[in-house]
């Protein structure tokens, strides 16, 4: 086995070695049929297995059950932000989003296109380093939907409640933290996620939706922009990411194997655990950018007293071989990202090497 670094990076991401080791073995023959799954077709009754599976899957470990469906489409989460406005905005209609970063803004530009935005809550002016509290998210009640990015993969914040929508149906950008602990995700009615932080590849996205939901859905649409399409024909209508599914199936195995999503946020819980550890010992040198309650468990955001520092941190680490702590260019410093497939042990080691790192610089 070649040497594996310790991959922090914010997207694509680590995969767990598992999954990888299977892919690795199946990938020339699979299952017997003399052909990779990759040269397969999507028709075929091995596919078919492996869709069927992926999508049960998902539903068993978020706990939703027949009203609703489970979509691959491609397209990544951007496609999405699209995608939703497209689906239920037309006609003037108005969707509410809650602006919390970069990628909700991008959703919110989007949804412009098709429809009227309220912005239910903000926190722009101070640099997206909260979650707007519960009770500060307001909207109309002609709202068509209440847009949420559960996780700012870019900032560093992560709603760690699920917003009061009432009747108004919940639809959440949940690309970043999707299946990393357990959230009652049945108070939603459309969850979306691009694969490559926490599912598999980039090149295949996850939307589940709620069959009131898909029943909302805009006449006269592309068909391909029509969620009722991949829902009447289980996201079979064209060829779908064979190779994302794919793998996204073996990860949801995988989780399953853990033990589900209560073990993976047993897990998940120790690595942000130790990480905001060393954090709150040394707050004048590990300088968290967001607020205590609205801290991310899949994205630490961190400055050092200096750039300098900040720049050797990154050196040294690479040479340790602490891949991807490099935080985006919009926020500067380091950033921790500690998605499913990170170890624990990937967590201690990195919080070590910190601990080092301080007393010496
Ligand atoms: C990465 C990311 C996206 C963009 O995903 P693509 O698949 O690259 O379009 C959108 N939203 C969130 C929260 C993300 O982390």
């Amino acid at each position: 086995m070649t040497n594996r670094v310790f991959n922090f990076n914010p997207g694509p991401s680590t995969l767990p070695l598992d999954v990888l080791k299977i892919v690795q073995e199946e990938f020339i023959s699979y299952k017997g049929t003399g052909m990779s799954v990759i040269e397969i077709s999507h028709r075929s009754a091995e596919y078919e297995e492996i869709n069927n599976t992926a999508m049960a899957l998902m539903k068993d470990l978020m706990g939703l059950g027949d009203n609703y469906k489970v979509l691959f489409v491609g397209g990544g989460a951007s496609s999405q932000f699209a995608m939703v406005p497209m689906n239920f905005l037309i006609g003037g209609k108005t969707g509410a989003y809650v602006n919390t970063g970069t990628w909700s803004s991008k959703a919110m530009k989007e949804a412009k296109i098709f429809g009227d935005v309220h912005v239910a809550a903000s926190s722009k002016e101070k640099n997206y380093s909260f979650i707007p509290k519960k009770a500060d998210i307001k909207f109309p009640s002609n709202t068509v939907y209440l847009h949420i990015t559960t996780n700012n993969t870019i900032e560093g914040t992560q709603y760690h409640f699920v917003p009061e929508a009432g009747n108004v149906p919940l639809v959440a950008d949940m690309s970043s933290d999707i299946l990393s602990m357990r959230t009652d995700f049945s108070k939603y009615s459309l969850i979306y996620a691009g694969a490559q932080k926490n599912l598999g590849p980039a090149g295949v996205t996850v939307v589940i939706i709620r069959n009131e939901m898909l029943a909302k859905c805009k006449d006269g649409l592309p068909t391909m922009f029509d969620y009722r399409t991949h829902a009447k024909d289980s996201s079979l209508y064209n060829t779908p990411p064979v190779f994302g599914v794919y793998i996204v199936k073996l990860v949801l195995e995988w989780i399953k194997k853990q033990g589900g999503l209560q073990a993976i946020e047993k897990v998940n819980a120790a690595k942000k655990d130790a990480v905001y550890g060393i954090m709150d010992r040394y707050p004048d040198y590990f300088k968290g950018t967001t607020e205590k309650d609205s801290r991310s468990w899949m994205n630490i955001t961190l400055r050092l007293p200096s750039e300098d520092l900040e720049k050797k941190f990154l050196s040294e680490a690479k040479t340790e071989a602490f891949i991807g702590l490099k935080g985006h260019r919009s926020v500067g410093g380091i950033r921790i990202s500690l998605y499913n497939a990170l170890t624990l042990d990937g967590a201690h080691k990195v919080v070590e090497f910190m601990e080092k790192f301080k007393k010496s610089n």
